[in-house]
């Protein structure tokens, strides 16, 4: 079976390491199974793209579409026109797919149209906002793809409810999670570290990029002196997403707590988060991170599409007004974290069972 492997923005790159290591180790074994990986260039800065490749050992892409920024049409678009050249020119017997960007989409609309099968990883999460460009990738994705891997049985009931033969619809677990895994060992710290100050549980990790939060100058910066407010003494460490900063510009902000620095590599940013006293972001992912990690996490959106984050983990869901962020987290100064432990199946193990499923398929 010759799969190609799609990615394009930074969580993407984060899911596919250990499918591709997955996808190595039966190759190793005899399994008939080979794999051309796409990069589609969503994602090009060297520290949202070649960083992880490098740090997480993803071979180089043997095809780089290059689409680069875009509007969200234009950026699909374009996407679609280069994936179709490509399968023309490099046929393929599967199309993978991780995540919920513009490039999942894409490429899973051109594949299908090309009648090619496609499999989707980390299918069936919705968040109910159609003002989320990834609601939207995730519902049309869903609705062509014809085997799908999810994080969690309410990623699996929604498929099921939403018309997925439940033959094809297999809980596994979370690639993200098999990524964090492989790596907890070399989680690195930071070289800024001794010199900011830096100690076990003395800072905050903040991340923000969603268009709800970001796209409108002066809310951003309302929300992020009312989280300033919050620090107690402590530092709030805010790798700043290229997304962010741009809106941001030159703009004076009244902070005192908060230290901007370059969004950081994997490795390097994993150790801040498992170090950290709390995680105050926007980031999905994120929120599966802090949940295995067991680090408290305020999520600034109105809803997530990860449910168990909430119900079985570390994440307290806290809207996007700031009056909301700091009520919630006084009350977990007061009572402390509340009781959490790790969804089924988030084992490390995800991306063996996907490729082992796969191989059973008559594809
Ligand atoms: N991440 C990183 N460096 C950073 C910020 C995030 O390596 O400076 C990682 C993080 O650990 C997580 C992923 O990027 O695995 C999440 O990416 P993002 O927030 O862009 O995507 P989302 O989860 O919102 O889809």
């Amino acid at each position: 079976m010759k799969i190609t492997i799609v990615a394009g923005a930074r969580p993407n790159f984060i899911k596919i390491a250990p499918i591709i290591r997955a996808i190595e180790q039966k190759q190793k074994a005899g399994a008939p199974l080979s794999y051309r990986l796409v990069h589609t260039g969503q994602h090009y800065d060297k520290n949202l793209s070649d960083t992880f490749f490098e740090e997480l050992n993803i071979p180089k892409p043997n095809a780089n579409l290059e689409v680069k920024s875009g509007s969200q049409s234009v950026q699909t678009a374009n996407i679609m026109v280069a994936f179709e050249q490509e399968l023309l020119e490099n046929p393929t017997d599967l199309v993978l797919v991780v995540g919920d960007v513009n490039s999942t989409m894409a490429c899973t609309i051109v594949a299908k149209k090309m009648n090619i099968k496609v499999t989707h990883v980390e299918a069936g999460i919705r968040s109910g906002d159609m003002t989320m460009p990834e609601e939207i990738n995730r519902i049309v994705t869903d609705s062509i793809t014809d085997y799908f891997f999810t994080t969690s049985t309410s990623a699996t009931d929604n498929l099921i409810r939403f018309g997925a033969n439940p033959e094809q619809v297999h809980f596994v677990g979370n690639v993200m999670i098999d990524t964090l895994y492989q790596n907890q060992h070399r989680f690195e710290q930071p070289t800024f570290w001794s010199d900011m100050g830096l100690e076990k549980g003395n800072y905050i990790i903040l991340t923000l990029h969603r268009p709800a939060n970001v796209d409108e100058e002066d809310s951003l910066v309302n929300l992020l002196e009312g989280i300033d407010q919050l620090a107690q003494g402590k530092k709030i460490i805010f790798p700043i997403h290229p997304r962010t900063k741009a809106i941001l510009g030159e703009r004076q902000l009244k902070t005192k707590n908060i230290v901007f620095i370059e969004p950081q590599g994997y490795l390097n940013f994993m150790y801040l988060v498992a170090n950290s006293f709390t995680v105050i972001t926007d980031s999905g992912g994120i929120s599966e991170e802090t949940t295995v990690l067991g680090i408290p996490c305020f999520t600034l959106r109105n809803n997530t599409e990860r449910p168990e984050t909430i119900s079985v983990g570390t994440n307290h869901l806290v809207g996007t007004r700031v009056e909301k962020l700091v009520e919630t987290y006084t009350t977990f100064l007061q009572n402390g974290m509340k009781k959490a432990g790790i969804p089924d199946l988030w084992d490390g193990k995800a991306s063996e069972r996907i490729i082992e499923i796969l191989l059973q398929k008559e594809i």
